[in-house]
C-alpha cells in the first residue's frame, strides 16, 4: 500500500501533515523555485527510475541563487532525500516529483529577498500523461508574450514566473486548443507553456536558442542529443519565426511532464498531415524506453529506487 510522504524542513512526514501558514512569503509573491521530475515505473524490474535527477537539482540550485534562497542540502543530499521519498511512499506507478525551495518567512509587505528565511520541501504524487502522448495535439499562438530575461529570468523555474504560462494555457484551453505556444518579446517563437519546441524541416531540426527566453529544458537536451547521435539529423539552435509554425514538416514539444509530444495543428492549420510525424515518432520510440530504464546504454541517466512495499518494509 502506498502512503504519500513529503520531506519538509528536514523530516519525512505524511503528505497531509506538510503545511505552510497563510503569511508565508512565497504564497503571497511567488518567491519560490521548483522542479518537475518524473519517476517512471518499470514493472519488469519492479523499480522506479527517476530520470536525470541531478540535472533537475542543478537547475533548482541555479534558480535558488537567483532568488537568494539558501538550501541547506548538497546536490547529493537533495538526490538522496528525493529517492527517500519515493522509497518510503511505496508507489508502483508513474510519479511526478515536486521539490520546492521557497521564502518561508511568515512576513508580509517585505520585498527584500535577502531579509527573508528559506524553506525546502519535496513531494511525489502519481501522475500519468500530461498531454496526449499517443496522438497529435492542437495548439494556438498565445496572445501573451513570454516574459523577458530583463523582467524575470525565464531560464529558471521561478514560481511567480508561471503566471505567464498559466494565463496563456488557460486562454488556449478556453478557446478549445490543447496547448499555447508563446512568442518572445521580439516576436520569435519561444516555447509551449511547459514545454520546449522543435521544428522538423527535411533532415534538419530547429529549436529556439536559450537566449530566446526559453527554459533550458532537460528533455530538450535529451532530444537534441538523440536527434544527432541516434537519428543522424542536423540540429540548429537559432531564432525561429512564427511562420515556421505553419510550414514545418513536423512540430513537436518536449518536457518532463509532456515527454515528446507531436503537434497536429497550430491556429487550426494542420502541421504536416496533421498526425504525429515520422521524426517525432522515432524520437518517442527512443525516449520512452530510456526514461523507464529499458535502454542499458542510457541507464546511467536514471536513478533506480525500490519502493518500500517491495522491500518488505
Ligand atoms: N519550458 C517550460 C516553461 C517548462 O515549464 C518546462 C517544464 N519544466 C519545459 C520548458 C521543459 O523542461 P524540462 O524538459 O526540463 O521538463
Amino acid at each position: 500500500m502506498a502512503t504519500p510522504i513529503a520531506f519538509m524542513n528536514g523530516d519525512y512526514v505524511p503528505l497531509e501533515e506538510a503545511k505552510v501558514g497563510i503569511m508565508t512569503h512565497a504564497l503571497h509573491y511567488g518567491t519560490a523555485v521548483f522542479e518537475g521530475i518524473r519517476g517512471n515505473w518499470n514493472p519488469e524490474h519492479e523499480t522506479m527510475y527517476i530520470y536525470k535527477l541531478r540535472e533537475h537539482y542543478e537547475r533548482l540550485l541555479r534558480g535558488c541563487k537567483m532568488l537568494w534562497i539558501d538550501v541547506p542540502y548538497s546536490l547529493d543530499e537533495l538526490c538522496e532525500v528525493t529517492a527517500g521519498i519515493v522509497e518510503r511512499s511505496g508507489y508502483t506507478e508513474d510519479l511526478y516529483i515536486r521539490p520546492v525551495a521557497y521564502k518561508s518567512q511568515e512576513m508580509v509587505a517585505n520585498l527584500n529577498l535577502r531579509s527573508l528565511g528559506d524553506g525546502f520541501f519535496c513531494l511525489a504524487v502519481p501522475f500519468g500523461n500530461y498531454l496526449d502522448a499517443s496522438g497529435a495535439i492542437s495548439c494556438c499562438v498565445a496572445s501573451y508574450r513570454r516574459i523577458d530575461d530583463t523582467m524575470v529570468p525565464p531560464r529558471f523555474k521561478l514560481s511567480g514566473l508561471y503566471l505567464n504560462s498559466i494565463l496563456a494555457k488557460t486562454d488556449a484551453i478556453a478557446a478549445g486548443f490543447d496547448e499555447a505556444i508563446m512568442l518572445n518579446m521580439d516576436g520569435h517563437v519561444c516555447e509551449g507553456t511547459g514545454e520546449n519546441i522543435f521544428f522538423v524541416h527535411g533532415n534538419t531540426v530547429a529549436t529556439p536558442t536559450l537566449e530566446s527566453n526559453v527554459l533550458p529544458g532537460i528533455t530538450r537536451d535529451t532530444v537534441l542529443r538523440l536527434l544527432e547521435d541516434e537519428l543522424g539529423m542536423r540540429v540548429e539552435q537559432r531564432l525561429v519565426d512564427r511562420s515556421e509554425l505553419y510550414t514545418a514538416d513536423e512540430v513537436f514539444l518536449s518536457g518532463t511532464a509532456a515527454h515528446v509530444q507531436g503537434v497536429g495543428s497550430v491556429d487550426h492549420r494542420p502541421v504536416g498531415n496533421g498526425g504525429v510525424g515520422p521524426v517525432t515518432q522515432r524520437l518517442q520510440e527512443l525516449y520512452f524506453p530510456i526514461v523507464r530504464g529499458q535502454n542499458p546504454s542510457y541507464l546511467h541517466e536514471c536513478t533506480p529506487v525500490q519502493p518500500k512495499a517491495l522491500l518488505g518494509a
